[in-house]
C-alpha cells in the first residue's frame, strides 16, 4: 500500500513555491517598470504564501484559529492575481471593480457561513469562489491574450480552467456528500496537490506572459522610429519588399512618396529643439490620419519621411499625397510663442513607370521632391 500523503506537508510545500514565485515577481517588477500587472502578481503570490502558511500552522492546537484568516489570504491571493491580468492586458476598469466587488462580498460571506459550524459548508463555499475566479481567469485569457502573448495566455488559460473544472467537480462531491465534514476534509489532500502542480506551472505561464510583452516591445522598436512611432527605414524596405512581390505577381501597383518639411532648421532656430519635435509627431500623426490602413508612413531620417501608398499610380497617388500636403499646412503646433505653421515638400514616384526596385523609385521621388523645392515649397510634383 502507498504511504498516505501528509497534508501539513503539501500546505507547507504550496506557501514555500508561491513565496519564491513572489520574490522572483518582485525581482522581475522591479526590472521591468513599463510592464503593468506584475505588482499585482507578486502580491496575489505572497497572498497565497501566507495563507498556505497559515492553513499548515491551523493544524496544531495552538494555532486551530489561523484557518479563516488563511482562508481570507488566499482569497487576496486570488483576487491580486485576477487584477494583475487585468493590469497586464489593459482592460477597462469596470471589470476590475466589480471582480474586487465580487471578492469584497466573498469575504463576508466566509465568517457568516463559519458562525453556522457547518465545515462542509464552509469548503464549498471557498472552493466556488476560487474555482469561479479561475474560470473568470481563463475567459480573460483567452479573449484578450493575442499576438506575441497568445501561446502563453492559451496555456495559462487551459491551466486555468482545469483548476475551475476540478474545482466543480470538487463541489459537486462535497454536495452530492450533504456538505458532511468527512467528505468535505478528503478532498483536501487532492487539492492542495492539484494546487501545487498549479502554483508551479502557473509560475512559469506567468513569466511566459511577461517575455509575450518583452518580445512584443522588440518587435515594435526595431520596426519604428522612437520620437514619431513611424516605421523605420529596415520596415519600411520590408513592406517595400512585400508590395513588389505583390506587384510582380498580380499587377497591382503602389507608389512612393517622400517628403521633407520646409525651412525646420529656421523652425528649430526659433521655437526651439522641443517644438521642431513636437511638430515631427504631430505631421506624422497628420498623415496617419488621412492614410488607409494598408498604406504606411516611415521617417527616412531627420526632417525627412517616406509614404508607401498600395494600389494607387499616377493621378490616385497624387491626390491621395495632395490631400496629406494640405492637412500637414493646414497643421498648427503649439508653442510658447503661439502656433507655429507647418509645410511641407513631396515628391511622387510609382512602380512601373518610374522604377521597380527602392533605390529607381527612391531617386525619382527624390528627384520630385528637390523639383517641389524649387518650385517654392509646400507643393507636390510628380517624377519625370
Ligand atoms: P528645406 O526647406 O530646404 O528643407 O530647409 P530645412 O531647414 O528644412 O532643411 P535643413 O536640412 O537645413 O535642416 C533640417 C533640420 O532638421 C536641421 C536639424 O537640426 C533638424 N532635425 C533633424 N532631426 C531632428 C529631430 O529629430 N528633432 C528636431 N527638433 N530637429 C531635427
Ligand atoms: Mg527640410
Ligand atoms: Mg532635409
Amino acid at each position: 500500500m502507498l504511504p498516505a500523503l501528509d497534508l501539513a506537508t503539501v500546505f507547507l510545500t504550496n506557501s514555500l513555491i508561491a513565496g519564491v514565485t513572489a520574490l522572483v515577481l518582485t525581482v522581475l517588477r522591479r526590472n521591468q517598470p513599463g510592464i503593468d500587472g506584475i505588482g499585482y502578481w507578486a502580491a496575489g503570490q505572497g497572498a497565497y504564501a501566507i495563507g498556505f502558511l497559515l492553513l499548515y500552522l491551523s493544524m496544531t492546537d495552538a494555532f486551530q484559529p489561523t484557518a479563516l484568516p488563511g482562508f481570507f489570504f488566499s482569497f487576496a491571493g486570488a483576487l491580486f492575481t485576477s487584477l494583475g491580468f487585468h493590469r497586464f492586458l489593459d482592460l477597462p476598469r469596470r471589470a476590475v471593480r466589480a471582480a474586487a466587488g465580487a471578492f469584497l462580498a466573498a469575504l463576508l460571506l466566509l465568517p457568516l457561513l463559519s458562525l453556522t459550524g457547518r465545515t462542509g459548508l464552509i469548503v464549498a463555499a471557498t472552493t466556488a469562489i476560487l474555482g469561479s475566479s479561475a474560470a473568470l481567469n481563463a475567459w480573460i485569457l483567452l479573449r484578450n491574450g493575442k499576438g506575441q502573448l497568445r501561446p502563453a495566455a492559451l496555456t495559462l488559460a487551459a491551466q486555468h480552467g482545469c483548476w475551475a473544472l476540478f474545482a466543480l467537480a470538487r463541489l459537486i462531491f462535497i454536495a452530492v456528500n450533504g456538505f458532511d465534514r468527512p467528505a468535505a476534509i478528503s478532498t483536501l489532500v487532492p487539492a492542495m496537490l492539484m494546487a501545487t502542480v498549479m502554483l508551479t506551472c502557473h509560475a512559469l505561464g506567468l513569466v511566459w506572459l511577461v517575455v509575450g510583452r518583452l518580445q512584443e516591445h522588440l518587435v515594435v522598436q526595431a520596426a519604428t522610429d522612437p520620437l514619431t512611432g513611424a516605421l523605420n527605414r529596415r520596415a519600411l524596405l520590408t513592406r517595400l519588399d512585400q508590395e513588389r512581390a505583390r506587384a510582380a505577381r498580380d499587377g497591382i501597383g503602389f507608389a512612393l512618396a517622400t517628403f521633407d518639411l520646409d525651412h525646420f532648421k529656421l523652425l528649430n532656430d526659433t521655437h526651439g529643439h522641443a517644438v521642431g519635435d513636437a511638430t515631427l509627431v504631430g505631421v506624422v500623426e497628420t498623415a496617419r490620419r488621412l492614410l488607409r490602413p494598408q498604406d504606411a508612413v516611415a521617417r527616412l531620417g531627420g526632417e525627412e519621411f517616406c509614404l508607401l501608398l498600395p494600389g494607387v499610380t499616377g493621378d490616385d497617388a497624387l491626390a491621395l499625397t495632395e490631400r496629406i500636403r494640405a492637412e500637414v499646412a493646414n497643421l498648427s503646433i503649439d508653442s510658447p510663442a503661439g502656433p507655429v505653421d507647418v509645410a511641407a515638400s513631396f515628391g511622387v514616384a510609382w512602380y512601373g513607370t518610374h522604377g521597380q526596385d527602392w533605390s529607381a523609385l527612391l531617386k525619382a521621388a527624390d528627384g520630385a521632391l528637390y523639383c517641389a523645392k524649387r518650385l517654392g515649397r509646400n507643393q507636390v510634383v510628380a517624377a519625370a
